[in-house]
């Protein structure tokens, strides 16, 4: 297919450049990453990594020199050559274990959000990040795992911060010229319309298409002159609209969901939902198995045994809960004359949160009734599910949940910096991306030099700063904003400083401001003499948060204050780019929640890759991750119940970790200038982090102990 009809064709001889754009394959290989970067390099930064834009940008003579350039050629022919090889390797993972046809046993996975490169903007968060993740690291293992989501063609919002510090928030059309789609099609060619039922009328959704290697990611989308303007609307933003949208928009995804993998021809084994977001993916099944003349129990035990639930929440008012009567409204045509169908599905959503509301229809509840395998995503979150969702099992017994737990990982590939891959190409094994998930590898890491380890430390730290630098130069120079908030853009960070970073969604939970419990001591730390720190800040507040809008409001004033010297910085719009420089370049990474409130948490484990040890309370993935040695663990000790107690003592850890260890420990240098013990802390991080925190060691637990598929090794 023609993708770009107003652009003059490419030379022959780099052909292929397009359809490497256009697989986000090329977004976890730092060779692949090089092609774009040596094409045109200003093009590169100005397109926030974006090859699709570059393409349609770039000047024609460049491409021309490109054709011809020998050192360009050999790059390009060696990463079209891998390309090929990543689709079509026979001897994956996967294959080895349940042979290498995928018929009968593929994955799908849904999701509301997925987050695989900055230039498709469909996630807000850590939900979204860890299913484009699973998607990559599918696609490395050889597992046959479709995604299925939506296409939000405004996606979630920017934000920009007033000289105030008040967020605002601003929605833009993506061009999809610029984005790496395509519509899918049928068998037969024909592009791919789903028709769902939605109360009394039917929404059409269009089905498009993504590929990440040798994962197809289908994203549906309403936007169709056919549907009334409303409808259009549904899949127009993430998370947008009230109630009425949201219960429209999972209707959209569950059923849409299931008859848009019909319509292409994928039939899966295993129906993961990550989320309680498309739980209505077992009404449609249901229904399906029923009208091919299975009976009610029968397709309601098959439906069971086949779907996959995975929780995220250990918050209450974050589980979606709808009242009963917009449940009947949207659903009528769903379930049509199928009395027994809607019985059913009312019945295994009704829960009582206990937050005063009485019966709801809850996504959890129908998705953890309705799934014979559940987990939650880190051994903490897993017994705190347990207890939460008791009522959903009133016959289980202590010890006996159903619930286990399989903590998350983050893609290594994706969020390695290149000069540190590099390094242990050198000096742990050339192929240590293949096998990063073996422990035993791992101490190698010994052999790596310290100057060489604290050279790619220094580099990755400025890089940071050139980003941090070019983006108040940005808001400077085009938006105009005043000197204050240039300052608060990161205008005085100092580029050899020991740098805390923290980067999060703003709620309070989160206890961004913890931190800032005693002003006056947090300022005689960051100032000190010789051993000075800065911290930066990033992250959005959920538009109808106002209680996170207000943190931000008082972190960014901070940022403002001439108190602490220009040393505290806020970056706005944080998203997977800004996500990589400062999980990369940060010397520690911060993390302060009210415990057990995150659910695991993937940012530190970014960030311990990369040789930045976390400073943390012991929640989430911490409370299994923290070995004493790897970084540090903020414990108040407190057992009050009261929060403003328990803030307090955790606050007055966390700062003596900072006066009598944390910065130390990183200005003690020897005579060269290398800080030795810190390195043994960096060093310590990777080794114990890097294995086991890996999407490749969850995407393994997921196949073995959750989709409960046979092996059937060639
Ligand atoms: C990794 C990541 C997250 C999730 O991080 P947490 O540690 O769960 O807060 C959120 N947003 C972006 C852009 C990320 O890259």
């Amino acid at each position: 297919m023609e993708r770009y009809p107003g652009l003059p064709p490419f030379p022959d001889r780099i052909r292929r450049l397009e359809e490497l754009a256009c697989d986000l394959w090329w977004s976890w290989h730092y060779r692949a990453r090089d092609v774009f970067k040596r094409l045109d390099y200003a093009l590169w930064r100005d397109t926030a990594h974006n090859p699709v834009r570059m393409l349609r940008m770039i000047n024609r003579d460049r491409l021309q020199w490109a054709a011809g350039d020998r050192s360009f050629l050999a790059l390009y022919d060696s990463v079209v050559h891998d390309l090929d090889l990543a689709r079509t390797a026979r001897d994956t993972w996967w294959a080895q274990r349940y042979g290498s046809t995928a018929k009968g046993s593929q994955i799908a996975y849904f999701s509301a959000e997925f987050a695989l490169h900055q230039s498709l903007p469909l996630y807000a968060g850590g939900l979204g990040v860890l299913a484009g993740d699973t998607c990559k690291e599918a696609s490395d293992l050889g597992v046959p795992l479709v995604g299925i989501g939506f296409m939000y063609p405004q996606g979630y919002f920017h934000q920009h911060v007033s000289a105030d510090g008040w967020q605002m928030e601003s929605y833009e059309r993506l061009d999809w010229l610029d984005a790496p789609i395509e519509p899918a099609v049928r068998a037969d060619g024909t592009p791919c319309v789903v028709a769902v039922p939605l109360g009394d009328r039917t929404v059409l959704a269009a089905v498009w298409v993504v590929r990440a290697g040798r994962v197809r990611l289908f994203l549906l989308d309403t936007d169709l002159p056919e549907n009334v303007p409303w409808d259009r609307e549904l899949s127009a933003r993430l998370y947008g609209g009230n109630q009425e949208t949201r219960i429209q928009q999972e209707i959209v995804l569950g059923l849409g969901g299931v008859r848009a993998l019909h319509a292409v021809g994928v039939e899966p084994a295993v129906w993961h939902l990550n989320e309680g977001h498309a739980a209505f993916v077992v009404l449609q099944r249901v229904r399906d198995a029923v009208e091919q003349g299975v009976t009610f129990e029968q397709a309601v035990a098959d439906v069971r045994r086949t779907t996959v639930f995975t929780t995220h929440t250990p918050v209450a008012a974050g589980h979606d809960a709808f009242p009963f009567q917009l449940v009947e409204k949207y659903l009528a045509g769903a379930w049509g004359s199928l009395g027994g169908l809607r019985d059913h599905v009312l019945a295994l959503g009704a829960y009582d949160n206990g937050n005063g509301n009485g019966q709801m229809f809850n996504m959890t509840a129908l998705a953890l009734r309705s799934a014979g395998a559940v987990n939650a995503v880190s051994q903490l979150h897993c017994d705190v599910t347990r207890r939460m969702w008791t009522p959903i099992w009133p016959d289980a017994k202590p010890g006996e949940s159903p619930v286990k737990a399989i903590t998350n990982g983050v893609h290594v590939p994706t969020w390695i910096a290149a000069e540190l891959s590099k390094l242990f190409e050198a000096h742990i094994a050339p192929d240590w991306r293949q096998r990063h998930d073996d422990e035993r590898m791992w101490d190698a890491i010994d052999a790596l030099p310290d100057a060489e380890l604290w050279a790619v430390r220094q580099a990755l730290r400025a890089a940071l700063f050139a980003f941090v630098r070019e983006r108040a130069r940005d808001r400077w120079t085009e938006e105009r904003v005043g000197p204050g908030q240039i300052v608060a853009a990161g205008t005085l960070l100092d580029p050899s400083a020991l740098t805390i970073g923290f980067a999060r969604r703003f709620t309070a939970y989160k206890r961004p401001e913890l931190l800032f419990t005693d002003p006056d001591r947090l300022a005689r730390i960051l100032s000190a003499a010789r051993q000075p720190v800065q911290i930066i800040y990033a992250g959005k507040a959920h538009p109808a948060d106002d209680s996170g809008k207000h943190h931000l409001q008082r972190i960014y004033k901070r940022a403002m204050d001439q108190g602490f010297g220009g040393r505290i910085a806020f970056i706005d719009d944080y998203d997977l780019h800004v996500a990589h420089f400062m999980t990369q370049g940060c010397d520690i990474w911060l993390n302060t929640p009210r415990k057990p409130l995150e659910a695991s948490g993937t940012s530190g484990m970014k960030a311990a890759v990369n040789g930045v040890p976390n400073l943390s309370i012991g929640d989430g993935w911490w409370a299994e991750g923290y070995t004493g040695t790897n970084g540090w663990l903020i414990d108040g000790k407190s057992t009050s119940d009261d929060p403003a107690a328990v803030d307090a003592a955790d606050a007055d850890a966390l700062y003596r970790l900072l006066e009598q260890d944390v910065v130390p420990s990183f200005y003690d240098r020897d005579g060269t200038g290398v800080p030795r013990a810190w390195l043994r802390i960096v060093r310590e991080a990777i080794r114990t982090v890097m294995p086991h925190f890996s999407a490749r060691r969850m995407m393994k637990q997921y196949v073995g102990s959750m989709y409960g598929l046979k092996s059937d090794p060639e």
